[in-house]
Order: C-alpha cells, then structure tokens, then sequence
C-alpha cells in the first residue's frame, strides 16, 4: 500500500537525513513497505548507505525482496565491509550469481572477505586501507589522502608497508599534517603498531580497542603484511550485538533475536522449546521431593519453607554465576583460575548463609513457634547458600571446558543444582527430627 507509506515519511526529506535513520525507518515498517521505500532510495541512489547501517540479516532479507540488478547495483556502491556482511546472510547459490555480476575488482574484494568467518578481525575488516611505502614525504601522503579519500574507510590513519606489504609503521593524519612537508615518513612514523590478526575473535578485538583507544586499527596475516583495518564503530556494532545475545541466553532465549512486538507464534517458538527442556531438567527436583513424600505429610508446614530455600539457592548460585560468566567475557579470569574463585565463593557462601540462616530461622521460629524449626530451616539456608555459590562459580567453567555455552546453559543447571541441594539438606534435615519437631 504505496499511499499507506507515502504518509510516514517524505522522500525527498529522508534523502536529507543520516543514513543510520533511514535505516530505523527500513526496520520499523512492515516488509513490503520497506522494499517499497528501498526501490525509491534505490532510484535516487540512496539505497546503499541505509543498507550498511541496517542489521545485515534484516539487510539481506530487504535485498532478497528487489531484482537482481537493483540488488547488484546498491551491493556495488556500499563499503566492502559491510556489503560482505550482507552477503553473508544470502544462500550461497545468490552470492554465487551477484559475485559473478559484480565489476570484477569488487568481486575479488568481498570474496576475499567472506573467506574470514564473520566473528574474527578478517571478518569484520575493511580491506580500503591506505597503505604508504616508507619513501613518500609527508606532503606527498596527504595528496594520497585526498586523492584516495573517497574509497577510503578511513582517513585519520595512514600505514606504513614494505614492498612485500609487510606493516612497518603507522601515521595519524595530525602526525602528517604537523609534520615538515618534505619529512619521509618513515623518519615520523610510529614502529610500534597495535595490529590485529586476521583470524583474532571479536571479543579479543573488542578487548583491544577498548585498551588502546585508537578509531582504527591495522589487520595482517601470519607474516605480518596489512590485509585491511577494522574502525571503532564496527567493534561497537559487534560489542552491542554480543552483549545483547549473552543477555538473550542469560534470559533463556538461544535462539537471539525476539522483540517485544515480534508476533506471539514466533516468540513461542523460539522460547517454547527451552522451556520444555527445563520442565524435564527440574523433574530432578521433583522426583527428589517425591522421595520425602513421608515427610511433608507428616510435618506439612514444612512445605511453606520450600519454594523459599528453592529461591534463595537460585538466588545465591545466580550471584556467584553472574560474576563468573562476566570475569570470562572480559577475559581476566579463566579454567585456571577455578581453585582460587571455589575457594572465594566459599568463604562468601559461609558469610552469607550465616546471616542468611539466623534471618530465616529467627523468622520460622517466632512464625510457628518452634525455636528447632527455625534452627533447621536456618542451617538448611546456610549450607544451601554455600553449595550454591560453588556451583553458581563452578558450572560456567565446566561448561566453557567442555565446549558449551555457558551464558546459555550455565543458569538454569546451577539453579537446578542448587535446588537438589538446599530441598534436599533442609528435608533431611527436617527427617532426621521429624519426632521432636511434630
Ligand atoms: P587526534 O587524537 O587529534 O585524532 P592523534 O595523532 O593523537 O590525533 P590518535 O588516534 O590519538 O591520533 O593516535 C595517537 C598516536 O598513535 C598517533 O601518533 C598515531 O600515529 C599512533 N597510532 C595510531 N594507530 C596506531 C597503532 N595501530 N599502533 C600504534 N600506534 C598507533
Ligand atoms: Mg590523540
């Protein structure tokens, strides 16, 4: 519905606008709106830019939507870096015939691209980076700099390479601009380049640029000859996207993405599943209670405390899990490590549970009135709080070692765990006075 479209946005108004809010506005309509609105940014030249700022998966499906030579045309004018994402996202047969359609220099660009998996540096670099031989005066780079700024990702650095391409130096643009016209820049170049390899995680390049604070940085390969740059702005877009999905995993939604307004069906069935999967990791917790069915008839306000000690230990382990999951995605502690933090988590599993069990056992015993019930359910929520905090340490750990998730897995076993252990020890416990306490 063309006329629908036509009311929430004015063309030539959005041709004025950042590309980063059109592309808001791509994501925001429904899909056939926006494929209308990419055709018309698509007949005034304006379809590219939008496409790079958009999410590449929402990207390729808009793309999928046009004919071939539109598609071909807007992919042949966005940067590299992100066109090879885009392309990433297409079936292969697709990339296949557009690499084929391509101009031929492009082509062998994005190829080159897609050859590195999109979670390391190679993946998320861009291969226009200005690259010096060492002779050149300061004067003559900046004529390089302008003359190439067109293409180039970025103009702020420029690098300094052999004949073989092998990375010697590296200039910032205030380096050239302050430096005498007539220097060779191998006299004012900085030898100590912070350089990324091509095959470094995203996290790993995130961590780095985080720690030296440069807008760009040079990539190589194994023999240390430049292959592209990756800027600051693509590692944030890689920062938000990785803390977003740990969230997402965190909140038991593997499969990424879901909306707060994305249809009930879609969001069922992406939650549906890990749901289902719980029910049957917790019938651990049920059929331990069906062990102690004695017990809770024979003392039911015993199950009053129940659902409370379940918590509190999914509380506790959740705690202790939180900041495990986080000490291994900012990388300062690792599997080695562990010794060290089971035995923290302890010694604050012991501090916490004391003060957690005086609370609940000074609360039990004035609410029922039996001082022994409050000492039961108060020794039961200390050694729950303890077991809880090593296990809440422990299990992300294990799971990193044997190749798991463990921003995904990691929570709902721990808070199992913890629940086998706290309802366990609090009905022994409540077995093994079951006379005095009736
Ligand atoms: P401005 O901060 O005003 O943009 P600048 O020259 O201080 O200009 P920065 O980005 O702060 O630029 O870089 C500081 C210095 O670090 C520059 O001299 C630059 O040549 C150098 N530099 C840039 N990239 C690297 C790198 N990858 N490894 C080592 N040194 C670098
Ligand atoms: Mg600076």
């Amino acid at each position: 519905m063309p006329e629908k479209v036509e009311e929430r946005y004015q063309l030539h108004e959005l041709l004025r606008r950042h590309p980063a809010d059109v592309a808001d506005l791509l994501s925001a309509l429904r899909e056939e709106e926006a494929v209308e609105l990419l055709r018309r940014l698509y007949l005034r030249r304006a379809a590219a830019a939008p496409l790079g700022e958009m999410d590449p998966e929402e990207a390729a499906r808009l793309l999928a939507e046009l004919n071939r030579d539109e598609a071909i045309h807007i992919l042949s004018h966005m940067d590299p870096d992100d066109a090879a994402d885009l392309l990433a996202e297409l079936p292969v047969e697709t990339v296949r015939e557009i690499l084929s359609r391509l101009e031929a220099r492009k082509a062998q660009m994005l190829r080159a691209l897609l050859a590195y998996p999109p979670n390391t540096a190679g993946g998320l670099m861009s291969p226009e980076v200005l690259a010096l031989p060492p002779h050149l005066s300061a004067q003559e780079a900046i004529e390089e700099i302008r003359r190439r700024a067109e293409e180039l990702e970025t103009v702020y650095y420029a690098y300094v390479v052999d004949e073989k391409n092998r990375l010697l130096g590296v200039l910032s643009l205030r380096d050239l601009v302050l430096a005498r016209p007539e220097t060779p820049i191998e006299q004012i170049m900085n030898r100590e380049v912070v350089s990324l390899p091509a095959e470094m995680d995203v996290e790993e390049v995130a961590r780095i640029f985080d720690k030296y604070n440069y807008l760009a940085l040079p990539v190589v390969d194994k023999e240390n000859r430049l292959l592209g740059i990756v800027t600051v702005d693509d590692v944030m877009d890689v920062m938000r996207e990785e803390a977003t999905e740990d969230l997402l995993r965190v909140g038991g939604i593997p499969a990424g993405e879901d909306l707060p307004l994305d249809p009930p069906l879609l969001s069922v069935r992406r939650r549906l599943p890990w749901l289902m999967g719980l029910v049957l990791l917790n019938m651990s917790v049920a059929s331990l209670v069906r062990h102690f069915e004695g017990i809770i008839s024979h003392l039911a306000f015993v199950a009053a405390l129940m659902p409370l000690i379940a918590d509190m230990s999914g509380n506790a382990a959740s705690q202790a899990l939180t900041v495990a999951v986080r000490g291994m995605a900012l990388g300062v502690v690792d599997w080695r490590d562990l010794p060290r933090i089971l035995w923290k988590e302890i010694r604050v599993g012991l501090l916490a549970g004391l003060g957690l069990g005086l609370q609940i056992g000074l609360i039990a015993a004035l609410l029922w009135r039996k001082p022994l019930f409050g000492v039961v359910a108060g020794v039961a929520l200390a050694g729950t709080t303890v077991g809880a905090c090593l296990t809440g340490a422990a299990i992300p750990f294990l799971f990193k070692r044997i190749g798991l998730d463990p921003a995904m897995m990691s929570g709902p076993v721990a808070t199992t765990v913890g629940d086998l252990i706290g309802i366990s020890l609090f009905l022994s416990l409540a077995a093994l006075f079951r006379a005095q306490l009736a």
